[in-house]
């Protein structure tokens, strides 16, 4: 009965493993979950209070616009301004969205013909994957491997395929790895894009929780890139706001005009009481921002810390909320379920983020830091040696 576009989608891997830990609950077992890339923090009280008053206006109670309104779009532009001295035209350089996700699923159906092909950063996010498939496109994977620091090697991929190529999909910070990309890998990007006619796609959603003083460049501040692509950003990761639905794609007018005339016939925009909230959350003080930076980094030194202790090499982030930790047998389901049913502690499979995350497992930095002590603590009893 179902549609070949959901029968081919690439299977879930964690059923059995979300199982396993619904079992180990009812058992009364006391769960430590890394798996899920949600922040455990509020939502600074500013925003919410920001919130609370444009419910209370009427003109906040009708259709939004579909683009999102202009002094949204103005607050974007100026935060673009200050972060990294980008100019954007916030009348047509920049679009809301209902959070990253829906605009990173969506731009394929403005730019994706049936057998066009779109590469992607594998592991990755998995809604580049599943993006070209609904839209009849053709996914063909960049693995990102340690031996090249989890950047795609652009002179591997068949110049057939490139030529053929009609969109590329690149993410620093990146999810899962947490590894982080210079100015030298974009103007690498742009170049190929150019040579080959690519729109690029910078999912930046980490941009603004890196570490030790480091400040993630955007793909945008490159020279020419504006010519061949847009970034997608969120307030849901930077402001803990994950459940308010909230994001942005800024960049190359043509591309954004493409997203637009999707958008338009796929939903009617982003609630204005949502978008005040995130103007306030753009145009105050971004204090809460490195409060939340403070608080990862302790937590990733001292899981960091923790598990070297235990003899893994594990290297430390400089950015996102995520540890990428390479396991000893290399098979990264059988990892996750012995931690699971040894110790309680749950983590993601990298092979769940796409063929090549296998190997390695992810955490996330989303719980306080005297239960990643515990978490420590219970490894350390059955993994030490490791
Ligand atoms: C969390 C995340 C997003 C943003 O998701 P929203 O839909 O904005 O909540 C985008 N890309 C990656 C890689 C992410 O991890």
């Amino acid at each position: 009965m179902l549609a070949d576009r959901i029968r081919n989608l690439p299977p879930y891997l964690f059923d059995e493993i979300d199982r396993r830990i619904e079992e180990k609950k009812k058992e009364g077992v006391d769960i430590i979950t890394f798996g899920v890339g949600d922040p455990d923090l509020p939502t600074p009280r500013h925003i919410i209070e920001a919130c609370c008053e444009a419910a209370k206006k009427p003109e906040n109670h009708r259709y939004p616009s579909y683009t999102g309104l202009l002094s949204f779009r103005k607050a974007v532009a100026k935060r673009y301004e200050l972060d990294y001295g980008i100019e954007l035209d916030p009348e047509t350089e920049i679009i809301v969205s209902l959070g990253s996700k829906e605009s990173i699923h969506n731009i394929h159906f403005a730019f994706i013909d049936p057998g066009d092909i779109v590469l992607y950063t594998n592991p990755g996010y998995p809604v580049y994957r599943t993006g070209p498939l609904f839209a009849g496109g053709k996914a063909y994977p960049m693995p990102l491997i340690k031996e090249n620091r989890f950047l795609p090697d652009l002179d591997s991929i068949p110049s057939e395929k490139a030529r053929n190529a009609k969109l590329m999909w690149i993410n620093y910070p990146n999810n899962p790895t947490a590894a982080v990309a210079d100015r030298e890998f974009y103007k690498a990007v742009v170049d190929f894009a150019t040579e080959n006619e690519i729109i690029v796609c910078s999912d930046e959603a980490y941009s603004s929780i890196a570490f030790d003083g480091y400040k993630p460049p955007s793909f945008l501040e490159i020279e020419g890139a504006k010519d061949v692509g847009v970034v997608f950003n969120s307030l849901s990761k930077t402001y803990n706001m994950t459940g308010w639905r909230i994001g942005y794609v800024v960049g190359n007018s043509e591309i954004i005009d493409g997203l637009r005339k999707v958008k338009t016939n796929v939903d009617s925009g982003t609630s204005q009481i949502i978008q005040e909230a995130g103007i306030a959350a753009l145009m105050s003080s971004q204090e809460c921002v490195k409060e939340n930076i403070r608080i990862y980094q302790e937590r990733r030194n001292i899981l960091v810390e923790g598990l070297r202790s235990m003899g893994f090499d594990c290297e430390t982030p400089k950015a996102t909320f995520y540890v990428w930790l390479e396991v000893p047998e290399g098979d990264s389901i059988e990892f996750t379920k012995m931690l699971l049913d040894e110790c309680g502690v749950v983590c993601t499979p990298g092979i769940g983020f796409g063929e090549y995350g296998e190997g390695y497992v992810r955490f996330a930095l989303t719980q306080p830091v005297e239960r990643i002590n515990e978490a420590i603590e219970r490894m350390d009893k059955v993994l030490k040696g490791a």
